[in-house]
């Protein structure tokens, strides 16, 4: 398929207005929400169930209009286009394959409503059918597909529109977990061997991850945080984001100094130095962000207390250690050859500085 120049995205102070049914009250899906995707990337708008990622991609493709701000397609401004009159194409959680046409007409029937030469629908077709690995089974009925096929059909009916912008409204929900992880990367490698810009819409976080040049997380209709997947991951911006992507200990401090994004903290005594985003002043109080996997268990150290549970997890042994008030997970990859600690034990936290993240 000849590459068509894939555009950007652009969302100026987007709001979304909808009515609870039940308390009658307005109140804002989408709120004052600003954005820029970059032509080219593979964008995933996460977020816990309600935040109003799926609303922001409905405006994107028109389905919804929005009730405040713009929405411009490269240079172009579309709110006051139709969806058919957008850049755009959608792959959605339902597939919404015509039940009864054969692959090959699903996957033709954008071309021929725009009337190409039916030589031309025929190359774009049966070169998307290979794309997705589906050649050979143009005859099919839909019906007689697994969905993992059905969803390579509704991927190459939108890709054979070379749109300038793909989107994707949770597409793998409806498939099993290990096909989910097989589909995913598929998308990927297409995506990345067609160049164009793709917008994806998930609620799981391993997805997102695993997919995404930028993350960007919602929460309650706004932008929690953009980012790539390991800033999102290494730099929460929130407690919220820090939680939401992957697991977290969170240890209590008060800031002893501050100097840009160097920080020193004090976590009962002992003096913890990590990054920070720099807004915080001397004897704030705050919160130090460890990954479960990067703290190990020692014998000595400044921070530390009892072992509430130890198990062998396989890849690792998990720990819950008792720090004063907190309860902290532990994850200690390769535990073979680690000195392994049993509940009841004593233990201290061996980590490094850079590893941790101030908020
Ligand atoms: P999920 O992961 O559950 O699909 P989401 O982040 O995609 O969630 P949206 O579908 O964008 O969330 O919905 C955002 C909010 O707007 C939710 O509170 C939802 O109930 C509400 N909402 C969505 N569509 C309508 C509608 N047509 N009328 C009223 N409220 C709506």
């Amino acid at each position: 398929m000849e590459n068509k120049s894939p555009k950007g995205v652009r969302l100026v102070n987007i709001t979304k207005i909808y009515q609870d049914p039940k308390t009658k009250k307005d109140f804002a899906a989408v709120d004052n929400v600003s954005l820029d995707i970059a032509p080219g990337s593979f964008v995933t708008l996460l977020g816990p169930s309600g935040c109003g990622k799926t609303t922001t991609l409905r405006m994107i493709a028109g389905f919804e209009s929005p009730d405040d701000g713009q929405i411009f397609l490269g240079d172009d401004a579309i709110n006051e286009l139709t969806p058919n009159k957008r850049d755009t194409a959608m792959v959605f959680q339902s597939y919404a394959l015509l039940p009864h046409y054969n692959v090959f007409d699903n996957i033709a029937y954008g071309l021929k409503l725009r009337k190409l030469p039916k030589d031309e629908i025929k190359k774009k077709v049966m070169d998307m059918l290979e794309l997705v690995e589906l050649s050979g089974m143009e005859e099919r009925m839909t019906n007689q597909l697994s969905g993992g096929q059905q969803q390579r059909v509704a991927l190459a009916r939108a890709l054979v529109m070379q749109p300038g912008v793909l989107l994707f409204d949770e597409p793998l929900s409806n498939l099993d977990a290990k096909l989910r992880v097989t589909m995913r990367t598929e998308i990927r490698k297409i995506q990345q061997k067609l160049g164009i810009t793709a917008i994806y819409v998930t609620h799981d976080q391993a997805e997102a991850m695993s997919i995404s040049d930028e993350i960007i997380l919602m929460n309650k209709g706004k932008i929690a945080q953009k980012g790539t997947p390991q800033e999102i991951y290494y730099k929460p911006k929130s407690e919220f984001v820090a939680d939401f992507i992957g697991e977290v200990n969170f240890l209590e401090g008060t800031v002893k100094s501050s100097e840009g994004e160097n920080c020193v903290v004090d976590v009962n005594g002992t003096e913890i130095k990590a990054e920070s985003y720099g807004d915080l002043k001397n004897g704030d109080k705050c919160k130090i962000v460890i990954r479960p996997e990067s703290v190990e268990l020692a014998d000595t150290g400044a921070i530390g207390g009892e072992i509430l549970i130890s198990t062998f997890m396989g890849a690792y042994q998990y720990y819950q250690l008792k720090c004063g008030d907190t309860v902290l997970k532990i994850h200690d990859y390769n535990p073979r050859g680690h000195k392994i600690y049993q509940a009841g034990e004593k233990a201290y936290l061996s980590f490094e500085n850079s590893t941790l993240h101030i908020l």
